[in-house]
Parts: structure tokens; C-alpha cells; sequence
């Protein structure tokens, strides 16, 4: 078979071993302490929290509980934040920016001890991330960014010049790179499932697909409609994030959801993944469309994602461009069939900062850019808190004003290719300059 047809699955990799299925039909609650919308990570973790404080909690969700990103991602627990630390001071002053980045670094222990103390089975391993560098001055940029980021915040991190990258990585395509070690990998739908598990068991009561179709102020609570009938619940909480609907428009005046997409390539001879991958770490790029990949939890597979700027169906060619980017970096995958190619939304905002917010009486937990493995179960927990009173336990650097709304922007992002291709062209270029 030709490895350019498309004979790969359009569904996650991770459905092979974990597949989102809706629970068995519940009757509808009259009312509850909680209504959460999204049942993802996000609001799972927060629904967790509340059903062990004694809340009556139920979780809506419009598809399977998990259909959303939580079980499409790359499973890599970066934790990212996009701007760079500069950014991040000018926009925000020196405090809130030094918050934020330090609470990624508070946001990871979490998971970690969520994964730990909840027994979560989820092929979590701490293995490190290599970030490539396309040209020496990336190169250079990165490695003060590394050193900075040790300094700054205690986080193992370190410059792997281009020399010794065979060491981390078997391609020539980068001039050398950075180590993080405070990132890992985890089975992502093996972890939502888990996650769904534990919430369910501590009461949690997941309605299935229900999509909510409206969120209105009744008395001293709220009327949230379904379509499964309505619900009173004396607090709401969203955690939609790329899949919100007109159920949460103020909200999606404020998200893009942003396809990505991931290709599985098939199982590989364990002497070409060892050259590959020889740490089996985690890996990235600085590029504005840089790829994200890893090796499968059993180290057999290799999983590559980037951004698709394909706006309905599934068409073939942002598999065979990634599929091309893939081989640009391992040429000896050049005849590589792909098991699995699929895709999900991921939700940017114009900060491209998380946020958990209120609006007219209603939480929100969303915008994660694309790295929610870890922001979401962290923002969703912290929600929770706030929703139970304890504003201690509730802290967080990503409580403050939403996100900017859109300009002439209700939802459909007619903008996002237009731009892709733009940052595509910025990508081609920074790469022809850095190899002259
Ligand atoms: C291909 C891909 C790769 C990614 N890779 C990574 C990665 O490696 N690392 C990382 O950190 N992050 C990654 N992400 C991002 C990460 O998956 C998300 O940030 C995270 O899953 C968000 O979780 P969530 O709970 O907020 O939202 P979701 O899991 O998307 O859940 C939102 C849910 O809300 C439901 N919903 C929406 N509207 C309604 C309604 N009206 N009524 C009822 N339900 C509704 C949807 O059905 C959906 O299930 C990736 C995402 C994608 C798509």
C-alpha cells in the first residue's frame, strides 16, 4: 500500500485503548448545588472537588463525557504560557507575570500528585522535553531563555547545543536545542478516563450527551436548559473551552477554537525508535506552527501534531502535510505508513492566557491555548474552590479580567486560515534566513 494513501483511522490513536463512551441514561435531577457545562478536565476536576465537599454536582456534556480535546491531545503536561517572560512583564507588570509563571510550575506538582494520590493509571512518565531551534540565533535565544527560566523559577532546564543533540533527538533538522524537566508525557484518554472514574465515584453525576442550551438568572440560582429538560442549580460553572457553543456567547466572543491535528505513525523497528527518540522525551519547537510530538507510551509509535487550517470535514491534505513534516525531520520515515489521523479544536484567546472568570454570576474555566493537560484540571479545581467559598485554596494568577472580546467576532473563526497561512509564510522564512 502506498504510505500517501489514506488508509489511516479518522479517530485518536488513544481510542484504542480508552474510548469516550456517554454513561448509561440517567433521569435528569430537578435541581442542583452545581451545574457544570463540559465534561473534559476542566470539568471533571472541578466536579471532583465538589462532589467531595457534599455538593450535588451534574456535569453536562453535548457529546460523550471526554469527546472534546481531553481525549484527542499529544498528552504532553507542558503547562505552556505562550507569551514569552518580556511579554508578559510589559502586558502585565512584573508581579502578575512572575505569578503566572510560577504557577505552571505549581500546576504540574498538582498534576502529578492528582495523578499519585488519586491512582489515575495514565502512562504518566516525567520525562523531560527537547524544544529544536532552527537556526544558531533561535539557538542562542533559547539557551539564555533556559538558563533564565532556572534562575527564575528553579526549573531544571539547559541548552543542548547542536553538536550533542543526537544524544536527545536522531535529526539534523534543528541547530541544538533546550531540556526542560519539569514536563512529562501521560496517556490523555487513559487519564480522562480515570479522571471520569474518581469524579463519578465521588458523585459526580454525568449527563451524557445532553447539550445545555441556555443559561438564564432564576430567583437566587439559575435555570439552565437542556436537551434533556431543565435544571435549577444554584451555581454554573463552564468549562467549554474550543467546543463552546451559543449556550456560553460571552464566552465565545472570547475563544478561537483552532484545529489541531495528530498523525500516529504505525509501530517502528525498536532499533530505528531508539535512534529516533533516544530518551524517549517529549518534543517541541519554537516555530509559530512549530510541531509537538512524542513517542507512544510503549515506545513503538511516534505521534506528531500541529496546527490544520482545513475549516470542515476531514480532508486528507493536513494529514499528508503533517505526514511531510514529519519525514522533513525523520527522513528515514520517508515510506512510514500512518495508523491514525484526527483532529480537535483548541481554544486561544487574544492574551493568549488561561482565564477563570465570572460573569453575571457564572464561573468560566477556559482558554488554554492548546495546554490544558495541565491548565485544565488546575483552573477546574481552583474554580471549584472559589464555587465552595475558599478563597484560599481558590488563588490563582489567572483570576482577572476575561479575555478581550473579538473584534466583529461571534464564533466562526473566518479569520483562522487567513492567519495559519500567515504564520506559515513568517515559519518559511524565518527558516530560509536561519540556514543561509
Ligand atoms: C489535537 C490536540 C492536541 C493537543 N495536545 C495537547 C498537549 O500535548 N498538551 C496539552 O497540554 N494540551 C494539548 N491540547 C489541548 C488540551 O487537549 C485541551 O486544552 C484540554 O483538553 C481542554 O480541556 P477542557 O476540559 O477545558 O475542554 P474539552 O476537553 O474540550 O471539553 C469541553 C467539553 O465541553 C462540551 N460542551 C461544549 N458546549 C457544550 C454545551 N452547550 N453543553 C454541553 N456540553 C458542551 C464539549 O462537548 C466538550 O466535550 C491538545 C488539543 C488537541 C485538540
Amino acid at each position: 500500500m502506498p504510505a500517501t494513501t489514506p488508509a489511516h483511522k479518522a479517530a485518536p490513536f488513544w481510542w484504542e485503548d480508552a474510548r469516550p463512551t456517554p454513561p448509561s441514561p440517567r433521569p435528569l435531577p430537578k435541581a442542583v448545588d452545581v451545574a457544570i457545562v463540559g465534561a473534559g478536565y476542566a470539568g471533571l476536576a472541578a466536579g471532583l472537588v465538589l462532589a467531595r465537599a457534599g455538593r450535588t454536582v451534574a456535569a453536562f456534556d453535548a457529546l460523550a463525557p471526554g469527546e472534546g480535546a481531553s481525549t484527542r491531545n499529544g498528552g504532553i503536561t507542558s503547562g505552556s504560557i505562550r507569551p514569552d517572560h518580556a511579554t508578559l512583564v510589559r502586558r502585565f507588570g512584573e508581579d502578575r507575570a512572575l505569578a503566572i509563571e510560577a504557577e505552571g510550575k505549581e500546576a504540574r506538582a498538582f498534576l502529578q500528585h492528582l495523578i499519585r494520590s488519586e491512582g489515575l493509571a495514565c502512562d504518566f512518565q516525567p520525562v523531560g522535553l527537547f524544544k529544536g531551534a532552527i537556526g544558531l540565533d533561535q539557538y542562542d535565544s533559547m539557551a539564555r531563555e533556559a538558563e533564565a527560566l532556572a534562575k527564575r523559577l528553579g526549573i531544571e532546564s539547559y541548552a543542548v547545543p547542536h553538536g550533542e543533540q543526537h544524544g536527545f533527538i536522531g535529526t539534523d533538522f534543528y541547530r541544538g536545542g533546550t531540556v526542560r524537566k519539569d514536563i512529562g508525557g501521560l496517556h490523555p484518554a487513559r487519564f480522562h478516563a480515570e479522571l471520569l472514574r474518581v469524579a463519578c465515584g465521588a458523585g459526580l453525576d454525568v449527563q451524557a450527551p445532553v447539550r445545555v442550551t441556555a443559561i438564564q438568572r432564576e430567583g437566587q440560582g439559575f435555570s439552565v436548559a437542556s436537551t434533556a429538560g431543565k435544571v435549577q442549580a444554584r451555581q454554573v460553572l463552564v468549562c467549554t473551552n474550543g467546543y463552546t457553543d451559543g449556550a456560553a456567547p460571552y464566552l465565545r466572543r472570547r475563544l478561537v477554537p483552532v484545529r489541531s491535528r495528530m498523525i500516529a505513525t504505525e509501530e517502528l523497528p525498536d532499533e530505528l525508535m531508539a535512534r529516533l527518540m533516544p530518551r524517549k522525551m517529549m518534543m517541541g519547537e519554537a516555530r509559530q506552527l512549530g510541531y509537538y510530538y512524542r513517542p507512544s507510551p510503549d515506545g513503538r509509535r511516534i505521534l506528531l501534531g500541529g496546527r490544520d487550517s482545513s475549516r470542515s470535514g476531514d480532508p486528507v491534505w493536513p494529514t499528508q502535510a503533517l505526514r511531510a513534516g514529519l519525514i522533513a525531520l525523520f527522513p528515514d520515515l520517508k515510506d512510514v505508513r500512518l495508523t491514525h489521523s484526527w483532529f480537535g479544536h483548541v481554544a486561544m484567546n487574544r492574551d493568549m492566557i488561561p482565564r477563570l472568570f465570572e460573569r453575571d454570576g457564572v464561573l468560566h474555566a477556559a482558554g488554554f491555548c492548546g495546554s490544558g493537560v495541565v491548565w485544565a484540571p488546575w483552573l477546574g479545581t481552583r474554580a471549584a474552590h472559589r464555587l465552595l467559598g475558599d478563597a484560599n485554596a481558590a488563588q490563582t494568577a489567572f483570576d482577572f479580567r476575561p479575555p478581550p472580546a473579538i473584534p466583529f467576532y461571534r464564533g466562526n473563526p473566518w479569520f483562522m486560515p487567513a492567519l495559519i497561512q500567515l504564520f506559515r509564510l513568517q515559519d518559511r522564512l524565518a527558516l530560509r534566513r536561519a540556514r543561509r
